[in-house]
């Protein structure tokens, strides 16, 4: 551990010349206000009255505290507490996403240090899109406002999720985290490196809950496609087609019938690859959208709804799924 006496890295943007108390996390050095921080926070209150600094605890005149933060966490925390380049949750169109691992961070230190209005706001940016509300996510496929960024491909920030909704007992936001979690694959058991170099793991109860809901959802997955159809067809020729006529009598060759069987055979041949994704949409799955896409407004409405009645049970079921029991999530409509 670094000393006052020894020459210390001054972090660039976090050093003010009238600054009050010097925080070293990683030795990287922090001059920083302290009314600032315990006007927020009873945690650095209490840290800052404990500690009565002699002569050997004070550098560049201001009192010197190690604090057990990383130097990059301590800094996305400072950055929302003092936010001197712009404010971090006051969003306006265009503005660049909050990166994950930022955020992440501000909520972890925020619950460490008691600000609790940082604590709620790093959790409702969260809640964008680990949410309990169906809709909401609905909303967030179809393009939705999700404050922060996120990867489709390989969400592994979500074992950071899950462990914030543990240390903060937020538990409406694990439904969602260990779903994405599932999606890591093997993986998983590597835990999330993040960019400090910390690499946080699941606990085994949620490795646990993981390995035993991948193949649960992995089966609904597999299962949903023949919901879609009903008999061997996905839409009977309706009124409400707008390309009633067969090929064979005249229709057009990009027929609604002509799109359906080949989504048929597509998912025959194994063409539906949602793995363990059970609440994404095969509408959306690039090898079968050029089919949908074929088929009319009208077709495409009823399978559009078919596919929700049936998200909409395993919205309900997904606690269960992942032997969770969550007080505030909807039950399964039945
Ligand atoms: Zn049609």
């Amino acid at each position: 551990m670094i000393t006052p006496n020894e020459e210390l890295e001054r972090d660039d943007e976090f050093w003010f010349e009238d600054g009050s108390v010097v925080l070293v996390a990683s030795n990287v050095g922090f001059k920083v206000y302290k009314g600032l921080l315990t006007a927020h926070s009873p945690i650095f209150c209490d840290m800052f009255a404990r500690s009565q600094p002699d002569d050997k605890e004070i550098y560049d005149g201001c009192p010197f505290v190690h604090v057990s933060d990383s130097s990059q966490s301590l800094k996305h925390f400072l950055r929302a507490m003092f936010h001197n380049v712009k404010p971090l949750f006051y969003r306006v169109e265009g503005d660049p996403k909050i990166p994950i691992e930022e955020l992440l961070s501000v909520a972890r230190l925020a619950h460490k240090y008691d600000v609790g209005e940082l604590l709620r706001q790093a959790i409702a940016c969260l809640q964008t899109y680990y949410t309990n509300k169906l809709a909401i996510w609905r909303a967030r496929n179809q393009g939705g406002n999700v404050a922060f960024e996120m990867s489709y491909e390989f969400p592994a920030y979500a074992i950071g999720v899950v462990n914030l909704a543990r240390l903060t007992e937020t538990s409406s936001m694990l439904p969602l985290a260990l779903y994405d979690c599932c999606s890591l694959g093997g993986r998983i058991v590597h835990g999330w490196a993040r960019q400090d170099g910390t690499v946080e793991h699941l606990s085994v109860e949620d490795l646990e809950r993981c390995i035993d809901g991948s193949l649960a959802l992995a089966i609904r997955a597999l299962s949903s496609p023949f919901n879609l159809f009903v008999g061997r067809k996905m839409v009977e020729k309706t009124e409400s087609c707008l390309n009633t006529k067969s090929v064979l009598f005249g229709g057009a060759p990009g027929s609604c019938e002509g799109a359906q069987a080949k989504v048929k055979s597509q998912l025959n041949n194994g063409a539906c690859v949602l793995g363990t994704r059970a609440l994404h949409s095969h509408m959306t799955i690039p090898s079968l959208s050029q089919s949908f896409s074929k088929m009319c407004s009208s077709c495409l409405l009823i399978l559009q709804s078919r596919e929700d009645a049936m998200h909409e049970v395993l919205w309900g079921d997904l606690p269960s799924l992942l032997n969770l029991s969550i007080p505030d999530w909807p039950t399964p409509s039945k």
